[in-house]
């Protein structure tokens, strides 16, 4: 089975890419030659993964499933939530985000926060949803070099590590984009 994955980020892509059978091969938005940046302007997580779905479905008629992920900290108030990727601001810097989101929590002892992944997918003319939510607490500093966006400052609840200390693997067996990619994989396998 042959779907697309409506987004260009690489190492979503290689982590959707080591957890899937060989039986299920993922196209990139660059696969099929969309280079334009599909609107999330929704204010929901689940908002956001439809609308990028939906876009594929409707423009290229290939069957598809998007992804949206956000985290939420609990002394924020659950920011950044929908707003993870442009926390700093518009240039959607990874570090820029990481820098704020341990500058606001400076002098917080409550450093508890999820990381949560929608995904929406339209196949064989169904449309289905699949969550994950994972965890975890804000460490005061960047640990680890791997993954990518906030992972070298969440650490799952009961972890020693980082994501960014992780194995893709690793991360893949907890994470929040591995539950519901799981969940995914489970649906297309029952069908
Ligand atoms: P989006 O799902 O690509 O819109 O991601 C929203 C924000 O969360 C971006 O800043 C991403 O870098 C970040 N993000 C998404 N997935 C992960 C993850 O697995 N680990 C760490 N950060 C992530």
């Amino acid at each position: 089975m042959k779907l697309i994955f409506a987004s260009n980020n690489k190492n979503k892509i290689a982590e959707i890419r080591n957890q899937l059978p060989p039986t299920i091969e993922i196209l990139s938005l660059e696969d099929i030659g969309c280079v334009i940046d599909i609107p999330e302007t929704s204010d929901t997580i689940a908002g956001n993964a439809l609308q990028k779905a939906d876009f594929i479905k409707r423009h290229y008629g290939y069957d598809c499933f998007a992804d949206d992920t956000g985290l939420e900290v609990d002394a924020l108030n659950g920011a950044p939530g929908v707003y993870s990727a442009r926390f700093a601001g518009p240039q959607r810097n990874d570090s820029d985000n990481i820098d704020k989101l341990l500058k606001d929590l400076e002098g917080h002892t409550d450093r508890k926060a999820n990381f949560k992944t929608v995904i929406a997918l339209h196949v064989n003319g169904q449309l289905k949803m699949f969550s994950g939510i994972v965890d975890g607490e804000i460490t005061p500093k960047r640990i680890g070099s791997d993954g990518f966006g906030y992972d070298p400052v969440f650490k799952p609840l009961g972890m020693k590590k980082t994501f960014a200390e992780m194995s893709m693997t690793e991360k893949n067996q907890m994470s929040h984009r591995g539950k519901a990619v799981a969940e995914l994989i489970a649906f297309l396998k029952s069908q």
